[in-house]
């Protein structure tokens, strides 16, 4: 593809290769590179440079602080800093929430929520799966009824990643009393994390991490100003931010940097007389990724110059969503396979920049199986795989 830039667009790949030289700190690079867990701050700090060079919001018109980049330059963007090591932008507040503000929020709540938004001063969650409401999400039962000015909120949120990082999450509630799945009495609120009657139980990964949480609403006040739109219309807001979350989770540019790291481990793996990379079976299996990944990279650029100009992304997201993970999870296996039994011993102080004991395996194998198990969830959350298989079925074969 890099071929087929313009000379417009190979200065801004210069711009953006040159600007991550000279501002992305090392200390969190390294962690990248290595597959280790960031921490809030590392994350929040990244941002904030990514903010003060105006580049925080691709996806956001320039009206509201955006870059107003073309779907070429945000691939560019996405690729460049995924090669060099720079954290992913964390999504709940830039790619989530954000676009439901500007699109369907009233004139004082994009004044109030955007900036904060666009220069990470706040973290958001997103408070949408329940115990017995995942596929199935019409039928949440969160509730939420009016008390004058404020409505009160009871119920539980499941899956809620990172909410305890939060300072406020956005959240699915039953607003009609009605019960079942009448998807015409769901709000969306935006509700403080501060606010008393709010509780969180950790639910750890399997790499023993608390990535995702719990979250007890106990006759939570939420002031009625924190509704998004119509009463009873959160629905129509909740499927918008799932097309930008599902386009989102594709994650192409971070495919494409974990392919061409797995070209170079496999390239310095011993497999008989040569290396790995010359093993046919591997190569073979490398290709096939190799090739498949091209594809949807072209499927993306279509999705994200329909977002460029204003529109959410239709159907085509699932699409993404579904080839995107299983190619990120084959990728996994590369590496998983890479690693073989290296990546066996779970040594993550081997890693850290003072270890001086012995080391027992490379680096890179250290973190490859904890990837393969963690990124399993990628094909199940913003929707499972099969859920979108059903929207593609219905959306855009009419079945
Ligand atoms: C790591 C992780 C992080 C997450 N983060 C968040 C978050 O921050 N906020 C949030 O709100 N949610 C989050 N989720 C929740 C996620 O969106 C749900 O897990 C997902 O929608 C699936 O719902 P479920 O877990 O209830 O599974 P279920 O709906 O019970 O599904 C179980 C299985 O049945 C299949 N299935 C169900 N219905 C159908 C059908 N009609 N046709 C075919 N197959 C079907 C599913 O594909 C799945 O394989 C997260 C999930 C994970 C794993």
């Amino acid at each position: 593809m890099n071929n087929e830039y313009t000379q417009a667009e190979q200065a801004f790949r210069d711009e953006v290769r040159q600007f991550l030289s000279e501002n992305l700190p090392e200390d969190i690079r390294r962690k990248v590179l290595l597959g280790m867990h960031l921490t809030k701050e590392d994350c929040v700090r990244w941002q904030k440079i990514l903010y003060r060079r105006g580049w925080a919001a691709a996806n956001w018109p320039t009206k509201h602080g955006g870059t107003g980049w073309s779907a070429t330059q945000k691939s560019i963007f996405e690729t460049e800093c995924a090669l060099a090591g720079a954290p992913e932008v964390v999504p709940f507040g830039l790619k989530m929430v954000a676009p439901v503000i500007f699109t369907f929020g009233s004139e004082q709540q994009k004044q109030r929520f955007l900036p904060d938004i666009l220069a990470s001063n706040v973290w958001w969650c997103q408070g949408y799966s329940e115990p017995n409401a995942g596929s199935d999400l019409a039928s949440l039962k969160t509730t939420a009824y009016r008390d004058g000015d404020h409505y009160v909120v009871n119920g539980t949120k499941t899956w809620t990643t990172l909410a305890h990082y939060a300072d406020w999450i956005f959240c699915l509630v039953r607003t009609g009393g009605s019960q079942g799945k009448n998807q015409t009495a769901i709000s969306f609120l935006l509700i403080d994390m501060h606010t008393p009657g709010i509780t969180l139980s950790p639910i750890l990964t399997l790499d023993g991490y608390r990535e995702v949480n719990e979250v007890h609403f106990d006759n939570v006040r939420v002031p009625v100003e924190n509704r998004i739109g119509e009463e009873g219309q959160g629905w129509t807001y909740a499927k918008v931010l799932l097309t930008h979350e599902r386009t989102n989770i594709a994650r192409v540019a971070h495919s494409r940097c974990q392919l061409q790291r797995a070209r170079e481990l496999a390239g310095a793996t011993p497999d008989g007389d040569t290396t790995l990379m010359e093993n046919p079976v591997f190569a073979h299996k490398f290709a096939e990724i190799e090739i498949e990944l091209l594809a949807l990279e072209y499927t993306e650029l279509r999705t994200l110059d329909a977002v460029r100009t204003g529109q959410a992304p239709g159907p085509e997201s699932s699409i993404l969503k579904i080839r995107g993970t299983e190619l990120a999870q084959s990728i996994d296996e590369l590496h998983a396979e890479i690693a073989a039994c290296g990546g066996l011993p779970y040594l993550p102080w081997q890693l850290e920049e003072d270890f001086d004991g012995e080391r027992v395996a490379t680096d890179a194998a250290i973190n490859s199986w904890l990837r393969y198990f963690n990124n399993r969830k990628s094909s199940i959350y913003g929707g499972s795989n099969e859920i979108q298989k059903n929207i593609i079925c219905k959306a855009v074969l009419g079945l």
